[in-house]
């Protein structure tokens, strides 16, 4: 493409943006298992203390840099610039294309404006802004929550349109008559698996577009996360129960837990808006150390104590 062509130093940046759940990690995982001979760098924001999306990250060579415990465009901005510079220095490993992974509450516009900066141009390039929205749970999402996901549509260059096989073809019609975003491209998916040549080498940013203004609002004086760790292990049943009743503010949960019964397997445990996912990952994965939870949602209604309260009920004794 082009503008893979416009610097010999160049690196081609792909943003993946997209609100809390909507499958980011899969595609980035997807991309990294399907894209072969490109030296890629992957930079992960989570906006929990624990950063539970580094740690499904497939293990490929590739350069891994992560950010957590606050949203990239806002509270560790700085801890961007500062990783941003490392990579593109002179001792950088001067990857070819940088994949990044938003948090689930960030602005991929304010990411745009941070690459933007002076220091960066000679050295990167936007490929595309990639805002992946979840067709099952965007209609539900509560009102901060919805315009946040919208400022992301807002932005994209693509939309991969994820988790069409969990609502009926006429709620997917609906959902595309919505005119979400009216200038991107729209690809439509099941467990974020898209063909890499759809989704890099799209050579250019829509985000130069004049959009509405950012508001100045940090999102961690929003939304808050919390996080939970322990090295006993979970009873299933309890932690069933405890997912059925989470209060609404609390709309993404994550984690990778020790189970009482499966000595050798981590369970993945996902929570988006009202569904929840408990999995086993195979044993070659290995048993964590310890498990670890985030919690994420919005600060109204999110009581810090009641939850580490109710997550201790579901240990074993
Ligand atoms: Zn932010």
């Amino acid at each position: 493409m082009f503008s893979e062509l416009q610097s010999q130093h160049s690196v081609a940046v792909t943003l993946i943006s997209g609100f809390l759940g909507a499958g980011k990690t899969t595609l980035l995982n997807h991309l990294l298992t399907h894209v072969q001979g490109l030296r890629m760098a992957v930079l992960v924001n989570d906006f929990g203390a624990i950063n539970i999306d580094s740690e499904l990250i497939v293990q490929q060579s590739q350069t891994m840099m992560t950010l957590a415990n606050g949203c990239m465009c806002c509270t560790v901005e700085s801890d961007l610039i500062a990783q941003l510079e490392q990579l593109l220095g002179p001792d950088g490993p001067q990857p070819e294309r940088l994949l990044i992974e938003a948090s689930g509450l960030s602005s991929p516009q304010k990411i745009v404006s941070t690459l933007r900066y002076p220091q960066f141009r000679q050295r990167l390039h936007i490929d595309a802004v990639i805002t992946l929205l979840d067709a099952a749970q965007h209609g539900t999402l509560p009102a901060p929550m919805a315009a946040l996901a919208q400022e992301q549509l807002e932005v994209a260059d693509i939309i991969v349109l994820n988790k069409v096989d969990s609502i009926t073809p006429s709620q997917l019609a609906t959902l595309k008559q919505q005119w979400l975003y009216p200038n991107a491209r729209v690809i439509e998916s099941r467990y974020a698996a898209v063909a890499p040549e759809l989704l890099l080498g799209h050579g250019g940013s829509a985000c130069g577009r004049s959009l509405r203004p950012v508001p100045t609002q940090e999102h961690a004086e929003q939304f808050v996360s919390h996080s939970f760790e322990t090295q006993r292990l979970f009873r299933l049943a309890p932690l069933r129960r405890l997912l059925r009743q989470l209060p609404v503010g609390v709309y993404r949960a994550k984690g990778i837990l020790r189970l009482e019964g499966y000595p050798d397997r981590r369970c993945l445990l996902h929570h988006v808006g009202t569904r929840s996912e408990l999995s086993l990952d195979p044993p070659e994965f290995g048993l964590p150390g310890l498990s670890q939870l985030v919690l994420i949602g919005l600060r109204t209604g999110f009581d810090e104590a009641r939850l580490t309260a109710a997550l201790q009920a579901c240990l074993a004794p």
